[in-house]
């Protein structure tokens, strides 16, 4: 028997198929509109037409699905994800409880999209005693965790037995820490999220985003919304994506090996305060005196490139506020360590201090 206990072996095989002789690892991207179909198909029929599903979507939502432990729909950015999470779910009169202080996009789909048709957002910090004082009444919440850019930790487990005793439903973005570090589904929670455009796949050379559930319902509602607003994932992104899922192990150990270190290092200096990092995956944050001591710092840096985004090979960082979209200080700076050299990661991070004064 082989072993596959471990979630960094499963990554390596996710969703492959069985060894052929003369076939590949992993088949190349399915490239087709129609395939060939004959006679009377009954519908909503599965293989026909690559706008209900493709073999290169399955075999990645295949792996995605194992990681996280449920069955997973693949969609065409994060923002695709969380919107048909959300909108295919709500209806006029629901009321959901979303974070006031987490990746902004969830705050434009509840005022751009929800709040129009009649659905009650709450908007809460990420901060358990505040979700809990929301939940009576409540349809659904979404949470984020650990949160972006906060890096603010929720305990799931117990977070999702009280959302149930409530009446609602919970809805985990797992992007930060991932389905290696986090499975919000064995938690409890009824929905888990992911930007695949972020470490899940930490080559920053695709956008895409993916939902996980367990519910037979929940799942075709999301097939459904996808195939109906036709918002579609490209072949040649999904291959891509499940080709990058199989380092996801080695890359995250690295990181955080090389955050550890860098926070290490920073948690020694007076330029520094208010040093981040959840203990899980590549993002540390810290806040310097001002923006122009940031800018200087950005500019100073060699390795670290200034860019936003987080959880790629390269290492990056940019200063936060220059958003507008985050209650966050001037000065402060949102890290993602990639997977160089640990030492000189945090060398050049240093430096530039040193050198922004
Ligand atoms: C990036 C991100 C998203 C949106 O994902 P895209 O792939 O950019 O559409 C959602 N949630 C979090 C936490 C993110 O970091």
């Amino acid at each position: 028997m082989c072993r596959v206990d471990d979630p960094e072996t499963r990554v390596v095989h996710a969703g492959l198929p069985a060894p052929v002789d003369g076939a590949p690892f992993l088949p190349g991207p399915v490239l087709a509109a129609p395939f060939h179909l004959r006679g009377d198909p009954e519908l909503p029929t599965r293989e026909g037409y690559a706008r209900f599903t493709t073999p290169t979507w399955e075999a990645f939502e295949a792996a995605v699905g194992e990681l996280e432990g449920g069955s997973t729909v693949l969609f065409p950015s994060g923002m695709a994800a969380l919107s048909a999470a959300l909108l295919s779910a709500l209806r006029p009169g629901d009321v959901l409880v979303a974070p006031s202080d987490a990746y902004p996009g969830v705050r434009a789909v509840c005022h751009d999209h929800l709040e129009p048709i009649g659905v009650e957002c709450r908007l809460v910090p990420t901060d358990e005693a505040a979700i809990r004082a929301a939940l009576p009444g409540a349809t659904a919440v979404w949470v984020e965790s650990p949160s972006n850019p906060g890096l603010d930790v929720l305990d799931l487990a117990p977070l999702a037995a009280d959302v149930h005793a409530a009446g609602a439903v919970l809805l985990v973005d797992n992007t930060l820490a991932g389905p290696l570090r986090v499975r919000p589904l064995e938690l409890g929670a009824d929905v888990s999220m992911l930007s695949a455009s972020k470490q899940l796949t930490g080559h920053s050379d695709l956008v895409l985003g993916t939902v996980t559930v367990r519910d037979p319902v929940r799942l075709a509602a999301l097939r459904a919304w996808r195939t109906t607003v036709g918002a579609i994932p490209g072949a040649v992104e999904a291959w891509l994506a499940h080709r990058s899922l199989a380092t996801l192990g080695v890359r995250t150990a690295r990181q955080e090996d090389t955050a550890r270190a860098l926070v290490a290092a920073l948690r020694g200096r007076e330029d520094v305060t208010d040093v981040r990092w959840p203990q899980v995956g590549p993002v540390v944050c810290f806040t310097l005196r001002d923006a122009a001591t940031a800018r200087a710092f950005l500019g100073h840096c060699r390795l670290v490139a200034e860019a936003t985004s987080f959880g790629g090979v390269h290492s990056s960082a940019e200063r936060r506020a220059r958003w507008g979209t985050d209650a966050v200080a001037e000065g402060w700076i949102r890290l993602s360590v990639g997977v160089e050299a640990t030492a000189d990661v945090v060398a050049d991070v240093l430096a530039a201090l040193d050198l922004a004064g």
